[in-house]
């Protein structure tokens, strides 16, 4: 069970965090794994550390925001290296401010980065999955996909929005044997969250306020993106998988 050999993955924002982890775990199972991000420099950074655990991954780098860019680094990856099987839409940014101070522009860009680079990734990789009636989609979305905080509103709205985009992709190609689901994260140690767990206050709240009372690993991750790209979840359609310490279940 949850064997992933003979599969291609591709991991969006792999160049470090929860992507870097999910693609070593990816592989762990038997999948050979694509890393991305935004540089040659982090994409071949990524890859000498993955190859260091003996895992021989290829690399894209590209941009999830922009339509050509991903379409270009999609056909040349399913050219050189191999039909994606597996695509997991991690990429993600904060711009934390208020709601009534937020600049259009930290709005414009978490919505692309956290939203639509998921619309334009899946878009592209979803053309080989349904002409071989194969395929996983994977969205990492977020705790805040349903309870947001003061000051991330832009990011809120993206992740339950990317939540939306899991179901409608669902209900277009799920008959095509494609399954979408999503991972929703609770409060993860990675550089993205930095400035919460280096502040005492913030960091005290939110290991008061997670049941487990504790923050989560990315490697804590890794056997819900298992799960869902294995042929154990072939009948898993639409789904959210919250890994939060139980944060979702507590006031
Ligand atoms: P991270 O350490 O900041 O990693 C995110 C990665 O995405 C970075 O390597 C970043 O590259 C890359 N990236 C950003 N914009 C990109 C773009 N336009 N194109 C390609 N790559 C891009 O964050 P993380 O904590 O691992 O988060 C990964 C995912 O999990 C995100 O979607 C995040 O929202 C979600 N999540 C995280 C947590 C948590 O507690 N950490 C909780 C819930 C959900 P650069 O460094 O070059 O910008």
């Amino acid at each position: 069970m949850f064997d992933l050999s003979g599969k291609t993955a591709l991991v969006t924002g792999s160049g470090r965090g929860i992507g870097l982890v999910l693609a070593r775990g990816l592989a762990k199972a038997g999948a050979r794994v694509a890393v991305n991000d935004l540089r040659d420099d982090i994409v071949g950074a990524a890859r000498e550390t993955l190859r260091r655990d003996g895992i021989e991954a290829a690399g894209a780098a590209f941009d999830v925001t922009d339509r050509e860019a991903v379409r270009e680094g999609i056909d040349r990856l399913e050219r050189d290296v191999a039909p994606l099987d597996i695509l997991v839409n991690n990429a993600g940014i904060h711009r934390r401010a208020p709601l009534a101070e937020m600049s259009a522009e930290d709005w414009r860009l978490v919505i692309e980065t956290n939203l639509t680079s998921a619309f334009l990734v899946g878009q592209r990789a979803v053309r080989g999955m349904i002409a071989r009636r194969s395929g996983k989609i994977i969205n990492i979305c977020s705790l805040n996909c349903e309870l947001p905080r003061p000051s991330i509103g832009n990011y809120a709205a993206a992740k339950g929005g990317l939540v939306l985009l899991t179901r409608s992709m669902t209900v277009e190609w799920a008959r095509h044997n494609i399954q979408i689901n999503g991972i929703a994260p609770g409060y993860i140690l990675t550089e993205m969250t930095k400035p919460l767990y280096e502040d005492p206050e913030k960091n005290a709240w939110i290991i008061g306020r997670t049941p487990a009372e504790r923050w989560g690993r990315p490697e804590e991750l890794v056997g819900a993106a298992v799960f869902l790209a294995s042929a154990e979840a072939d009948f898993v359609n639409g789904h959210v998988l919250f890994v939060d310490g139980g944060m979702r279940v507590a006031l």
